[in-house]
């Protein structure tokens, strides 16, 4: 993932020692590229009988597999700006009140590293659901018969959210 030309001048990088850690540098610009973790989102989404809604993926990784819904962060958005359209995008339904729940971390994935912002929210089981692109199906699962999730850190949000409601 190492950044090999550099994104302002177009040349190629050089691998320098700076601050402790291998960094792309450009020699022209006389910048380090420093690379971050992609910020990201994710939403447990319950209704009133403390169903959970999962999504099951039509996209790589984890084709096929079951996790929460959410995505990356566009630029110019909010961590709730970004949860409530990927929501739209993935279910076709408008969610509100958001619950800050938790925040992890997914390491040297598909993507590198990414940082995931979990919400909580409560919606409406007789909401019609539409997925998206990303998503071949989507449908609300009891806590002890759902499929395990693709993503570690997505489990995780589960165990925290079920710790605060203590369900
Ligand atoms: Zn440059």
């Amino acid at each position: 993932m190492k950044y090999r030309y550099c994104y302002h001048c177009g040349k190629p990088t050089i691998q320098k020692e700076i601050e402790g850690r291998q960094r792309s540098y450009c020699k022209q610009c006389r910048i380090v590229l420093y690379e971050n973790p992609i910020p990201s989102v994710a939403v447990v989404l319950t209704d009133r009988a403390h169903r959970i809604l999962l999504v099951r993926r039509s996209v790589e990784p984890g084709f096929g597999k079951w996790c929460l819904p959410g995505g990356f962060m566009e630029m110019g958005e909010t961590p709730q700006q970004a949860a409530i359209r990927e929501i739209r995008e993935e279910l076709g339904i408008d969610i509100n009140d958001l619950k800050l729940l938790d925040i992890g971390t997914h390491l040297n994935g598909y993507y590198g590293d990414v940082l995931i912002i979990g919400f909580a929210a409560e919606i409406d089981a007789g909401l019609n659901l539409n997925p998206g692109d990303d998503v071949s199906d989507a449908k609300f699962y009891l806590l002890d018969e759902r499929p395990e999730l693709v993503f570690r850190v997505h489990e995780n949000f589960i165990r925290t959210w079920r710790r605060r409601t203590g369900l």
